[in-house]
């Protein structure tokens, strides 16, 4: 196995001179060394072969000792150095401190063709920043983990990826969240992979302690790094780098989210911690997608009192969490105007390309600008008749497609038969819910037939906005639960149905479903 090691970040940065996990506050540094646990008897139970190449790794190496020690942490690839990032973060709403990675490790930084890649364990054991914790993670939150990433990849969503998925051979104490009592549960190790994993807490954790000098470094090595177009931009003027470096957090932040609403992803812990400044999708912990359209909804169980990071939410939020990152930066600045300028433009740009997104979902084209008041007004009363009663999100927008140009809406219920299978319980229709439907395609159907297109082509524009299988939670527990018994072919179906979510996939039928009653209140929260 051989990887092109290029290591740059605990290269450049200032490093926190103790060598022990012991947990502490760790200060005027960026990260500390650390060392992976040596697992018992490490095993290989899912490995992705197209991350794999990514990063200049053959197929075969995946399935020898020497994968299987580095990735679970026994065995430190030569002439490297591990080490765990020092962090802060707002955890919901509240300035929590000092973070870090607590049970994440950053193994090295690859280079192939290119592009960087840094390699990261989660859940190798303790670092000075486990706190409390013990720096491990379950089968049961890994597998979840490795699933959606990948899946959300294949859906085009800006995420961090997962190499592969171990188990350690080790027993880690949990309290399972169903019945709240600590329970033994099986080990297990992901490889996570990204640009990088610089968060909008790393910038904040030193802003917060006045260390301005870390500060600068760590904001001048991500501009140098990642974001080497600005640095191009601005040689003379590195204050307006930072801005610069600002308005571009924000504009790939913008895009995520609207990636999110569009495929139902609640991530479920929108912490400042949890923001990465590649706007990719980082750290799947109790996220969801949504069954039921409802924007209330969250998966975090933790989060179910006062519901911040909701569905309906996120937008609002990244916006929230990307004036952290404002104030965190400000110091290097000095003027507020840069920031103020970029979040109100990441307010302006936000509405429309949601908007934009939504008319996309439902087969809309803004080639006819006059149009677009009227679609406004058909994406927002979509909104409201989704609600009326249960209807899954994921089954709705594709059944969507299927409507006809030439559909009769003027009387009965037969209008509804495309997208009947989309309600939880189509009983519970009411006439005066049937006729707010009515009300609503007739519309839409005006709409569609001011445009010259077939059936067929909205129809294949739809599909690939609106996908047909995502990682349902109900889902994903099947695939825990068949791992616990050491089962692994669920992953690995599954791992192979989101690869291509658009696509219609009939032998895989099974999985375009609505979640099933035993799942309704089944949403694992994971740790
Ligand atoms: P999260 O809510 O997953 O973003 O985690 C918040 C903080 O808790 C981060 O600093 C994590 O590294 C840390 N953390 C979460 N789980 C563990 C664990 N099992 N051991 C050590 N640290 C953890
Ligand atoms: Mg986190
Ligand atoms: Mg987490």
């Amino acid at each position: 196995m051989r990887l092109n090691i290029h290591d740059r970040f605990n290269q450049e940065l200032p490093a926190d001179p103790v060598l022990t996990p012991s947990r502490r506050q760790v200060t005027e540094a960026a990260f500390s060394f650390v060392t992976p646990r040596v697992p018992s008897a490490p095993r290989l139970r899912h490995a992705v072969t197209e991350v794999a190449e990514m990063l200049g790794l053959a197929p075969t190496d995946l399935n020898g000792d020497t994968f299987r020690r580095v990735f679970s942490g026994g065995e430190v690839i030569a002439g490297t150095r591990p080490y765990a990032m020092c962090y802060g973060g707002h955890q919901f709403g509240n300035w929590a401190g000092q973070l870090g990675d607590g049970r994440a490790i950053n193994l090295a930084e690859v280079e192939h063709r290119g592009q960087h890649w840094t390699l990261q364990l989660k859940g190798a054991g303790e670092t000075p920043y486990s706190r409390t914790a013990d720096g491990l993670a379950v089968l049961r939150s890994s597998v979840r983990e490795h699933l959606c990433s990948e899946a959300m990849h294949h859906l085009g969503v800006p995420t961090t990826r997962s190499l592969c998925l171990l188990t350690t051979g080790d027993q880690v104490l949990r309290d399972v969240m169903y019945d709240g009592n600590p329970e033994m549960e099986t080990g297990a190790v992901v490889c996570r992979v990204a640009a990088s994993f610089i968060r909008f807490g790393s910038f904040e954790i030193l802003a917060a302690r006045n260390d301005l000098a870390t500060l600068r470094q760590l904001a001048d090595y991500t501009i140098r790094h990642h974001y080497p177009e600005i640095q191009a931009e601005n040689q003379a003027d590195t204050k307006a780098s930072y801005g610069h470096f600002f308005h571009a957090v924000c504009q790939r932040t913008l895009t995520m989210i609207v990636h999110w609403q569009r495929v139902g992803f609640v991530h479920g812990v929108m912490n400042t911690d949890n923001m990465s400044i590649h706007g990719d999708t980082i750290d799947y912990g109790p996220y969801g997608w949504l069954e039921g359209f409802d924007p209330d909804w969250t998966p975090n169980t933790t989060d179910r009192s006062h519901r911040r990071y909701q569905f309906g939410n996120q937008p609002k939020i990244a916006l929230w969490n990307l004036l952290q990152l404002a104030n965190a930066l400000y110091p290097l600045v000095g003027d507020a105007a840069p920031f103020q300028a970029a979040l109100q433009e990441y307010q302006d740009d936000f509405s429309r390309e949601y908007t934009n997104m939504q008319a996309s979902k439902i087969g809309l084209t803004h080639a006819n600008q006059a149009a677009n008041e009227a679609d406004e007004e058909l994406i927002s009363q979509l909104d409201t008749v989704l609600q009326l009663t249960e209807t899954d999100m994921t089954i709705f927008f594709r059944l969507l497609a299927d409507v006809r140009k030439s559909s009769n809406v003027s009387a009965g219920r037969d209008f509804l038969a495309p997208v009947i299978d989309a309600f939880y319980d189509p009983e519970s229709l009411t006439d005066e819910m049937i006729e707010q439907w009515r009300a609503w395609f007739s519309l839409y159907l005006q709409r569609l037939n001011q445009s010259e297109e077939s059936d067929a082509m909205r129809r294949e524009r739809m599909n690939r906005v609106n996908p047909k299988y995502v990682l349902r939670n109900y889902i994903a527990q099947l695939a825990i639960d068949a791992a616990d018994q050491g089962d692994d072919s669920l992953i690995a179906e599954l791992y192979e149905l989101l690869r291509d979510p658009y696509a219609e996939q009939p032998e895989r039928q099974k999985w375009f479903a609505k979640r099933p009653e035993w799942a309704r209140h089944k949403v694992g929260c994971s740790m």
